[in-house]
């Protein structure tokens, strides 16, 4: 199965990508996760899209078109593979059905209205990729699934959080249409606890 996931940030798209991909045995693909390694081990590639992550604009398509295309290429796609955050835009949209073709894009819709405060108060695992929000972990440092000191992202304050949002209205939503059009679009409801969201995914894979 060659699936795309869909939705703003702060959708919940992490979380549910993590529960598929453990249950559909699928390699979990993250542009945002390839840049922020990249970006931890200061490899070219890492100090090339620093700057622009940290603003909450997207990096150059370019480089991160190539970067999926190489990334698919590998064996453990070779049957199939999740990707979580790409396209991101209609530009990577239309690469990507250069090289590959989704069977299945699954958009997880919540308000956006409701997303600002998601994602100001998520506290992020950079150990297990868990991301939990602090109305519900409240002041707890640790990782609840695997005891790691929790990170507040970088592109996680006010300021970054409006750009993000922004740049997803103007640049990412517009593929909800691009892949209706395609007859490949799914939407569930995201604004609902993980599991009932999980439960709604489970149902449109089958
Ligand atoms: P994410 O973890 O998906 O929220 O992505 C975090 C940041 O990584 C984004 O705000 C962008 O700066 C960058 N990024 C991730 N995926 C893409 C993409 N497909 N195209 C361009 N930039 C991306």
């Amino acid at each position: 199965m060659k699936l795309i996931l869909l939705g703003a940030p702060g959708s919940g798209k992490g979380t549910q990508a993590n529960l598929i991909a453990e249950k559909y045995n699928l390699p979990h693909i993250s542009t945002g996760d390839i840049f922020r390694e990249n970006i931890k081990n200061e490899t070219p590639l890492g100090v090339k899209v620093k700057a622009v992550m940290n603003t909450g604009d997207l990096c150059p398509d370019d480089l991160t078109i190539e970067m999926v295309k190489d990334r698919l290429s590998k064996d453990d796609c070779k049957n199939g593979y999740m990707l979580d955050g790409f396209p991101r835009n209609l530009t990577q949209a239309k690469a990507l059905d250069e090289f590959a073709t989704p069977d299945v894009v699954i958009d997880i819709d919540v308000e956006l209205a409701k997303i600002e405060h998601r994602l100001v108060g998520r506290r992020s695992c950079p150990k297990c990729a868990g991301s939990f929000h602090i109305d519900f972990i409240g002041d707890r440092q640790n990782c609840p699934i695997c005891g790691e000191k929790l990170i507040i992202r970088k592109d996680d304050n006010v300021e970054t959080v409006k750009e993000r949002l922004s740049v997803y209205k103007s640049q990412t939503a517009p593929l909800i249409d691009y892949y209706k059009n395609k007859n490949k679009l799914r939407v569930v409801n995201g604004d609902q606890s993980i599991d009932k969201v999980f439960c709604e995914i489970k149902k449109v894979l089958g």
